[in-house]
């Protein structure tokens, strides 16, 4: 395991609770000492190394003389890339749950904004994925989002089709893309709701929240990127086409941390979200168009809309005024959530029923008790890491793919356990309702489904 953080930590007892391992092969690499304690209460060896970009081939292939066994890797500051590449020349599994670039490409780059997108990123992955067809696999971009929600997006078209009596057996990519077509599905949002919450005021100036605020903090300053459908009509201000590559995305000249969305979750109804970037946002667009000849002619729209938990909102607001990046960070811990809980799925929208959330709604009472070291967002997390690493043993010459590739039936199987309750909303909303005094913004009341009626500028 590479990477001992929120996400590390929460895997380690879910691995011991459901893996067969080698206590004496299994290392942790991870730079921090700050919880080798439990490390060492686990009798799991510790490297306390940083990985770079000169020790990273040495050091695996000294952990991996047989060329026998699994990289999961849950660090930040990685190249998630390159690992891949090594794995796949020693003969070993592998599991990401982003794509990550070696430390100056979030932060610092030289690079136009258009190369600072997960899309350049994910178009590499995919090419250098054919070369790898049948070897050793390698699960890119696999935790709840990305990773999980890709799994809920199928058991959640099944259940619209039932729910509208379309006839559905989908066992193709092919078949899946078309099925989402017949049904209408003109987007996806991932929509998340964090709703935990401290007993304990976040301080002016510490950036709290309840996962990595390294990843938070890289990804919410890329360019806003989204999955562009079919059915819409015009780009958003400062959006932008890629001009490379399959062209199933667009991308937005601001931060995902600073681009809100109306969106819906349970619990709260409408809502706003971010569009911070995510491999999801790329890999459903793609996956899910229909092609006539060389012509996209379906693809849904998708994007994350996540409304973080309060700490981190306010956190965003604070550090977007400053326009400085914070000095402090804190994630919270279990122990320090008094109440609150994280609703994750998926919300597909434009359909005969307009739209539906289908995702997992766990609380911290629920996630302290299923398992220790972890909230209930680390919880969707390391449990969709868990069920990789199952179907990973159970499929070890997949080459490399994404949760999308991946049986969900199977993964969810294993991970079910441990997401609370799965529920399914129906709701008439759509992004035209609901204002506080009318003012004047770029409508189309003709198709509400429309992503410039989403974006709240
Ligand atoms: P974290 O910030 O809590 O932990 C990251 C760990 O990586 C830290 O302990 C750090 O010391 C270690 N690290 C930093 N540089 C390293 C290096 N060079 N070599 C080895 N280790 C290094 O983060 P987290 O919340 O545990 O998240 C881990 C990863 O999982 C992040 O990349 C995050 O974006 C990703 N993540 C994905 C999802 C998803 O649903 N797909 C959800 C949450 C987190």
């Amino acid at each position: 395991m590479i990477g001992f953080g929120s996400i590390g930590r929460g895997t380690l007892p879910l691995i011991e609770r459901h893996i067969g391992f080698d206590r004496e092969a299994f290392t942790v690499i991870e730079p921090s000492s700050e919880f080798a304690h439990i490390l060492r209460d686990h009798g799991i060896r510790h490297l306390p190394l940083a990985l770079t970009p000169e020790n990273y081939e040495a050091t695996l292939r000294g952990l991996f003389p047989a060329g026998k066994g699994m990289v999961v890797n849950l660090s930040v500051d990685v190249d998630s890339i390159l690992l891949m590449e090594l794995c796949a020349t020693l003969g070993v599994q592998y599991i990401d749950t982003v794509v990550e670039p070696w430390p100056g490409f979030y932060f610092g780059s030289t690079l136009p904004n258009a190369e600072r997108t997960n899309y350049p990123l994910r178009e590499k992955v995919r090419d250098l994925g054919r070369a790898h067809v049948g070897g050793p696999t390698a699960v890119s971009c696999c935790g709840a989002n990305p990773g999980m929600v890709s799994w809920l997006l199928k058991e959640a078209l099944l259940k619209l089709a039932e729910d509208t009596d379309v006839a559905a057996a989908p066992a193709s990519r092919e078949d899946w893309a078309q099925l989402a077509m017949t049904l209408g599905v003109k987007g996806v949002h991932v929509a998340e709701r964090d709703t935990q919450v401290s007993a304990k005021a976040k301080p002016q100036g510490v950036f709290v929240n309840t996962w990595s605020v390294d990843g938070l903090l890289s990804e919410g300053y890329q360019p806003a990127e989204l999955g562009w459908g079919t059915h819409e009509k015009k780009l958003p201000p400062h959006g932008h086409a890629f001009t490379h590559g399959a062209g199933y995305a667009i991308w937005i000249d601001r931060p995902g941390a600073d681009t809100r969305v109306r969106s819906w979750c349970p619990g709260v109804g409408p809502q706003f979200g971010y569009v911070v970037t995510h491999n999801e946002s790329l890999s459903i667009p793609d996956y899910y168009t229909v092609r006539d000849g060389e012509r996209a002619i379906y693809r849904p729209t998708c994007h994350y809309a996540y409304h973080p938990c309060n700490d981190a909102v306010l956190s965003l607001h604070e550090i977007n005024g400053a326009g400085q990046l914070p000095e402090s960070k804190h994630i919270l811990t279990a122990d320090e959530i008094v109440s609150g809980g994280d609703d994750l799925g998926v919300f597909l929208y434009g359909h005969a029923k307009g739209a539906m959330w289908y995702g997992s709604r766990l609380t911290i009472d629920e996630a302290r008790n299923l398992a220790p070291y972890q909230n209930a967002t680390g919880m969707q997390v390391t449990s969709a890491v868990l069920a990789a690493m199952v179907w990973v043993a159970e499929n070890p010459h997949a080459g490399w793919v994404e949760a999308d590739e991946m049986d969900h039936e199977r993964c969810l199987q294993v991970q079910r356990p441990y997401l609370g309750r799965i529920e399914c909303h129906y709701t008439d909303w759509t992004p035209v309702q609901h204002r506080i005094n009318s003012f004047a913004e770029d409508r189309d009341d003709e198709d509400p489904w429309q992503f410039t009626n989403f974006l709240a500028v």
